[in-house]
């Protein structure tokens, strides 16, 4: 890997034709520690975020030994990457091939699961395993999240007491878990899942030893600038603190986001300019799917040696291939003489990002390059000079 001081000095010198993933091992240590310190419970790094086997060497050496896996494929990679890690599959579905290959070769014990068709599954394929840990994931709401997460898995109300019943009864260690929606605004999506997980196991009257409140936890963009972490884990170790559950319990959680938002940008090259849209060498099948399909705003910059003058404006992206749909709304603020043959940074895209890329329409991209400068934003430091305005800082 080629290292460079910094995203300007990198597009001035490589001045490269495709885009190139920026990584930052230093903010994703930050993060990871953070989490490590300051959690009070275990966090598991939930995979889907960023797989990229560079990263999981730096959090597994800032202190993550738990992954949240989710397919076998996941299994296999981190099992390779990390030999010493603990897996936890918490995908609610699973095929029984994959719990069978996933118990007896790569020694999982945690598994989630929201029906009793799963934890038939579980129990079949591991052979009636006593050393299971077994999570039960409760559908809970996700309004105050920017993605929503509440449709798809979660037992309901009226099955969750059969359910907790019948999983205490398979599992050596019994879990809830929950997952509030990706980019949790407010710590009360947290309190307010928790009475749910209150409610769950008064209703059962069983004994819970894992309560997992999943991922969420945001990061910044522009226009959606959370509240400290700190915040977060405050309220929920008090809502913790206050469950009907044993002392020895433990408390879980599983961040995707957090860990990994600031740890990669993207250095992008205008290619046409069209009033205020720009054309540029990557898009919706490359790093910025969510930009353009939930509109998601990640943070812009222009490199140029002699920075513009012009004031900001606000312009709209459209990536390289032949599709209409490859369009990223914005509004992205740049200086109004950005023209053809400009670089763009586009950052924290560590998480949901640079892992999405794909090779259709044959654009892709130039690789990883190591960079020592900050992300343009952080949640973990305060930025000496901030880049722009939306930094939020502890
Ligand atoms: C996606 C996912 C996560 C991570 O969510 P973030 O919002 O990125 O923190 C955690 N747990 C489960 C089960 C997930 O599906």
């Amino acid at each position: 890997m080629y290292q460079h001081h910094s995203a300007l000095g990198l597009a001035s010198s490589l001045k490269p034709v495709q885009p190139v993933t920026l990584i930052r091992p230093h903010a994703a240590q930050r993060a990871a520690r953070f989490f490590a310190e300051k959690f009070p419970g275990r966090s598991i790094y939930a995979v889907k975020a960023n797989p990229s086997p560079d990263l999981l060497r730096v959090l597994w050496d800032s202190g993550i030994t738990h992954y949240d896996v989710a397919s076998i494929a996941e299994v296999r990679l981190v099992a390779a990457t990390l030999p010493g890690a603990t897996l936890c599959f918490m995908h609610p579905v699973k095929a029984e091939e994959v719990i069978a290959e996933a118990y007896h070769e790569h020694g999982v014990r945690t598994f989630s699961l929201d029906s009793l068709e799963e934890l038939d599954k579980i129990t079949r394929a591991t052979r009636d395993a006593e050393d299971l840990n077994l999570c039960v994931r409760l559908r809970v709401s996700s309004e105050h999240s920017k993605l929503s997460l509440a449709a798809k898995f979660g037992a309901e109300p009226s099955e969750i007491r059969e359910l907790l019943i019948a999983t205490r009864q398979a599992s050596d260690a019994l879990g809830i878990c929950f997952h509030v929606g990706s980019q949790a605004m407010t710590p009360a999506a947290y309190s307010e899942a928790m009475e749910r997980v209150r409610a769950a196991i008064v209703d059962a009257g069983v004994t819970v030893d894992i309560v997992d409140v999943g991922g969420g936890f945001p990061s910044s963009y522009p226009g959606m600038e959370p509240p400290p972490l700190e915040a977060y884990f405050a309220v929920i170790h008090r809502a913790f603190e206050d469950l009907p559950i044993s002392y020895s319990a433990e408390l879980w959680c599983e961040p995707g986001r957090a860990l990994c938002a600031e740890y990669s940008s993207l250095i992008v090259r205008v290619e046409k300019r069209r009033g205020e849209e720009l054309y540029i060498n990557d898009g919706a099948y490359g790093a910025l799917f969510d930009a353009a399909h939930i509109g998601w705003r990640f943070p812009v910059e222009l490199l140029r040696e002699d920075p513009s003058r012009a004031r900001d404006m606000g312009f709209s992206f459209y990536g390289p291939t032949c599709d209409d749909m490859d369009k990223m709304a914005g509004p992205f603020m740049l200086p109004a003489d950005v023209q053809a043959g400009d670089y763009i940074e586009i950052g924290m895209l560590g998480a949901y990002g640079c892992a999405m890329r794909t090779g259709f329409n044959g654009f892709g991209s130039m690789g990883s390059f190591e960079v020592e400068d900050e992300p343009m934003t952080s949640l973990y430091i305060e930025l000496e000079q901030p880049k722009r305005s939306n930094v939020v800082t502890l």
